[in-house]
């Protein structure tokens, strides 16, 4: 087990002041993670000692920066246990995961009358995407419903796949209940009646591990700013079969072989995804994060956040008025989202904001989950490797000073 005093050295954000002697509470993590000297530190490098453009250069910094971006592709497959480098591709984040699968596989493989199937929990990210293609084709999309403790209905499955689904999206866990799904029960019912399964991990990879030979889905999707990494990259893992019969998603240098007047050839995987000039110094900075995440061990992470949030759940659950969403004990991330009496969730992160404290406030890119819970938004308090019991305490005080500011009986 890590030491937290000893990795909050490694976040020099922390010691930021947000106002003139106010330090920096940071439980925003689930949007957005803070990231350590080490990912820096391996962009910076990149840029002041190795940068050039890839794939195409002879000289020698063109052939670092290659090496570079390739053995971070190698550390991300490891990471999540794929089996070939082949079947990792970079992308923008896991929004464009999506909408890649969606638009390349989607629309070789979805006609009138098929059906997607999603849960009611999901982000916009793993909605939207689907919503455009089944509009185009004349596809249905279902979803399976949640219980009134933020959990699944795993058990009416049965209603909603059949042979017409040709695909599962679901999330690992989800950024506003904090519910960890089973997700190997999830692929393996959405594989039973022949349809495909897709992961959205962006709030699994940051928390614990992930093998996708084991769970076996078919796409597994993340982000890597919510796992230590730099903004602007993110990871879709596909079967390598699946993406060799895809057709590309956007056309340009790099993801071709050949290209004449008349047409093209693409690319061997998984650069036919990846056209243009990538995103050089984020992969680099991905596979730091990775490395990071790696010193620390995912599972002392996962059992970090767990101990953290379990406090959470418990010291939340004293401030009266307050209502945590999701379900209870091990089946719960590393959140906490609630309400509190009739206080709009952006006065509640208001004035925490003024002690230093950053949560998120409102629907976080999930509408449809929070028409189903019948409140129009939610505050959210999200932990990490650098989160500790005091940090939790001065969220639970300042709750209880909400309440008298908002003066709730
Ligand atoms: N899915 C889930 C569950 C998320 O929490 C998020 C980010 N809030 C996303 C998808 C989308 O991630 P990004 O905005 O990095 O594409």
């Amino acid at each position: 087990m890590f030491n937290v005093e000893d990795v909050r050295r490694d976040f020099p954000i922390l010691d930021t002041e947000v106002y003139p002697g106010v330090p920096l509470v940071y439980l925003d993590s689930a949007a957005s993670s803070q990231k350590p000297t080490s990912v820096i530190a391996a962009m910076d490098d990149y840029y002041i000692h190795y940068h050039a453009n890839i794939h195409r250069g002879v000289h020698r910094l063109s052939e670092l920066a290659t090496s570079a971006y390739e053995l971070a592709r190698q550390k991300v497959a490891r990471f999540i246990n794929a089996p070939t480098t082949e079947e990792v591709v970079f992308v923008g984040n896991a929004t464009e995961a999506f909408n890649l699968v969606a638009y390349s596989w989607g629309r070789t493989n979805i006609g009138p009358g098929d059906e997607i199937l999603l849960t009611e929990m999901e982000h916009h990210a793993n909605i939207v995407p689907w919503q455009i293609l089944a509009r185009e084709k004349g596809a249905t999309i279902r979803y399976l419903p949640i219980r009134d403790d933020g959990t699944l209905l795993v058990e009416r499955l049965d209603e909603f796949l059949n042979k017409r689904t040709r695909l599962f999206s679901f999330t690992g866990v989800s950024n506003v209940l904090g519910t960890i799904n089973p997700v190997t029960e999830l692929v393996e019912a959405a594989h039973a009646v022949g349809a495909l399964a897709m992961v959205d991990a962006a709030q699994t990879a940051p928390h614990m591990s992930i093998d996708v030979q084991a769970l076996n889905c078919d796409f597994l999707a993340f982000s890597s700013h919510k796992m230590c990494g730099p903004t602007g990259i993110g990871v879709l893992y596909g079967k390598r079969e699946l993406l060799e019969a895809m057709p590309p998603f956007l056309g340009g240098g790099d993801m071709i072989r050949r290209v004449t007047l008349e047409g093209f050839t693409t690319n061997d995987l998984p650069w036919k995804f990846e056209a243009g000039t990538p995103r050089i110094a984020e992969a680099i900075g991905l596979g730091a994060a990775v490395d990071y995440l790696n010193h620390l061990g995912i599972d002392a992470v996962h059992a970090h956040e767990q101990t953290i949030t379990q406090y959470a759940l418990e010291s939340l659950s004293e401030v009266p008025g307050l209502s945590l969403l999701g379900p209870p004990g091990s089946l719960h991330g590393g959140l906490a989202s609630f309400t509190l009496g009739g206080v709009h969730p952006h006065d509640i992160a208001e004035v925490l904001d003024k002690k230093g404290i950053a949560i998120r406030a409102g629907h976080h890119c999930a509408m449809p989950l929070h028409q189903k819970l019948g409140i129009p938004a939610s505050a959210r308090a999200s932990f990490y490797v650098h989160t500790t019991f005091e940090e939790v305490d001065q969220l639970t005080a300042a709750l209880h000073h909400t309440r008298s500011v908002f003066r709730l009986n």
